[in-house]
């Protein structure tokens, strides 16, 4: 049995061979642990560290010292957002964010609100698109953190973070964005785009899982949220993850590398995909931004048919989700979808195809061809859409 085609490319990415390559020898001969630079093996863990934060930084357009390894974007959001709210506390209590985040920003929002924050959580349009000037307009004299993703994980949105940014530092905000899904995939420049803090990880920019980083600008301050041995500035505490954090550094390699040919590439993709299944399938909405949009980015609506069936219809071909991975298998429809105004049931009718490195025009014509047979099969049994169809 031939394996499905992977098109879940915004839930993970494989590990590419010469990241796996990388992370190897400190597995084995070079184990040493980062902080004991007393004799060899610790010296060679630490410059590897070294070399891969430069790597990193250099993705970013940041200075090495400023990135801060973590075990995910999930952990660096809760460093960024935490740490820089329990630090500003002095001067307010007031965070702003919006509500198509990653759970990993939204909950941290909500866990602090319990803590006495007090949170402004701000609309998308129907594109999924924040509007600058209602972060603008949130601000007011008690407000520490702006804290806004460069890019959504299910309908592939490019937040205007430079203009955001321009707003942040003339009132002198703290200003965080969740850039796990931009980085590697479209240029990303923390100077450029005015950000203090930006969260990474690495298995979205085909390393490995369970390591991550935050950017930290210089002087910004943060309260640790893990303390013990006090490594990464005492920004956080914990033995170095030395092969992962290898991987990492020669994943964001590559990707600084591959960006300008791949981004194009996945496009093309991408557009050819929509272009079959708009051609060939009546019913089917577009969600997300036409443009400002991840490379590798498509969210479709094939209304009248199940999600969920669709994919179970779809399994041998490709591997697909619905929504995050995180809220597909919950019955609540996406709330990134119902952010931007898409009704329930459309909601619930919607895949997200996330496109990257593996992926070729022939997978792309034998997922639509696929797509094409299944909805048609399954709207004949659907009496909504015998209902809704036009005769
Ligand atoms: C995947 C993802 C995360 C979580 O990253 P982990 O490294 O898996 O913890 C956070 N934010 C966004 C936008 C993501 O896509």
């Amino acid at each position: 049995m031939p394996r499905p085609i992977y098109m879940d490319h915004h839930a993970t990415t494989p590990v590419l061979p010469e990241v796996r390559d990388a992370m190897l020898p400190f597995f084995t001969e070079q184990f040493g642990n980062a902080s004991s630079v007393t004799h060899v093996y610790g010296k060679e863990a630490a410059d590897a560290i070294e070399e891969a934060r430069r790597s990193i930084a250099d993705l970013i357009g940041a200075a090495p010292a400023e990135i801060v390894f973590t075990s995910g974007a999930t952990e660096s959001d809760n460093l960024a957002i935490r740490g820089g709210a329990h630090a500003g506390r002095g001067k307010g209590n007031h965070i702003i964010t919006c509500a198509i985040e990653h759970e990993a920003v939204l909950e941290t929002c909500r866990a602090l609100e319990a803590e006495g924050f007090a949170v402004t959580c701000l609309p998308v349009d129907s594109r999924g698109m924040v509007d600058p000037g209602d972060v603008l307009r949130a601000i007011h004299p008690g407000t520490i953190l702006v804290t806004i993703h460069a890019a959504n994980n299910e309908i592939g949105a490019l937040e205007p973070i430079a203009d955001i940014g321009r707003i942040t530092r003339e009132k002198g905000i703290l200003f965080h964005t969740d850039a796990a899904q931009a980085a590697g995939r479209v240029p990303v420049a923390v100077n450029g785009m005015n950000v203090d803090l930006l969260s990474l990880s690495a298995h979205k920019m085909y390393g490995p899982k369970g390591i991550g980083a935050l950017y930290v600008r210089r002087k910004v301050a943060l309260e640790p949220q893990i303390t013990g041995g006090g490594q990464e500035r005492k920004r956080r505490s914990g033995t170095l993850n030395v092969p992962a954090i290898a991987g990492f550094g020669k994943a964001a390699e590559i990707a600084k590398r591959d960006l300008p040919a791949e981004a194009p590439r996945l496009e093309a993709l991408r557009d050819r995909l929509w272009s079959r299944i708009s051609e060939r399938i009546d019913g089917v909405v577009l969600n997300g931004p036409a443009e400002n949009r991840l490379p590798g980015n498509l969210n479709v609506t094939f209304s009248h048919v199940e999600g969920e069936a669709l994919l179970m219809a779809l399994r041998e071909t490709a591997a697909l989700s619905t929504g995050s991975a995180c809220a597909s298998g919950t019955v609540r429809g996406s709330y990134v979808l119902r952010a931007l105004g898409v009704p329930e049931e459309e909601a619930h009718s919607s895949l997200r195809f996330g496109l990257g490195r593996s992926n070729t025009e022939d997978h792309v014509d034998r997922v639509a061809d696929h797509l094409a047979r299944a909805v048609s099969r399954l709207r004949t049994i659907s009496p909504f859409y015998q209902e809704a169809r036009p005769s």
